[in-house]
C-alpha cells in the first residue's frame, strides 16, 4: 500500500505545498513544532533514507537546503534545524524546523495548532520565496 506521503505527492491527500521538482516534494508538517516546519521527501517511496541511491540522497539534501533557505526568508529564526527523525511514516523524510534555541527541535514539545488560513498563508509565502530563489 502506498505511504501517506506518496498519496500526498499524487494529490490524493491534500497538503500545503512548499516546493516540488521531478524527484522531490516539500510540504508543511500538519503537526508543526514551529511555523514553517516542513517535510522534504523523495517522490520515489523508500522507507529508510539510507536505502536511497547515493545520487538521489545527495540531491535530496541539496533540495532541502534550498527549501530551508526559502523558509528562513519568511520565518525569522536563528538557524534552520534539519533532522531525519521519526518512526511513524515509512517514507523517508527530512524535517526542516526554524529554531531559536535547541529545545525548539524537541519532538516531545507540544505541537502548534494552526488554522487552515495560517497554513495557507505560510505555504504561499515560502513557495513564493522558493520560486524567487530558483
Ligand atoms: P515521523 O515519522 O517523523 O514520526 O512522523 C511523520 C511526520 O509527518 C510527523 O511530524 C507528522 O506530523 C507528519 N504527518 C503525518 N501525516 C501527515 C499528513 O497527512 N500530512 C502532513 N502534512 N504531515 C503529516
Amino acid at each position: 500500500m502506498a505511504s501517506i506521503f506518496t498519496r500526498i505527492v499524487e494529490g490524493e491527500i491534500p497538503s500545503y505545498k512548499i516546493a516540488e521538482n521531478k524527484d522531490f516534494y516539500a510540504f508543511l508538517d500538519i503537526n508543526p513544532l514551529a511555523k514553517g516546519h516542513t517535510l522534504v521527501i523523495p517522490k520515489k517511496e523508500v522507507d529508510y533514507i539510507f536505502d536511497m541511491e547515493d545520487p538521489l540522497y545527495k540531491e535530496l539534501f541539496l533540495f532541502a537546503k534550498k527549501v530551508g533557505k526559502a523558509i528562513e526568508t519568511v520565518i525569522p529564526c536563528k538557524r534552520m534545524g534539519l533532522i531525519v527523525f521519526g518512526l511513524d511514516v515509512p517514507h523517508a523524510h527530512i524535517h526542516l524546523i526554524p529554531i531559536n534555541k535547541s529545545s525548539d527541535m524537541s519532538f516531545d514539545s507540544p505541537k502548534l495548532s494552526l488554522k487552515n488560513e495560517e497554513f495557507l498563508e505560510i505555504a504561499a509565502k515560502i513557495n513564493q520565496a522558493f520560486k524567487e530563489s530558483s
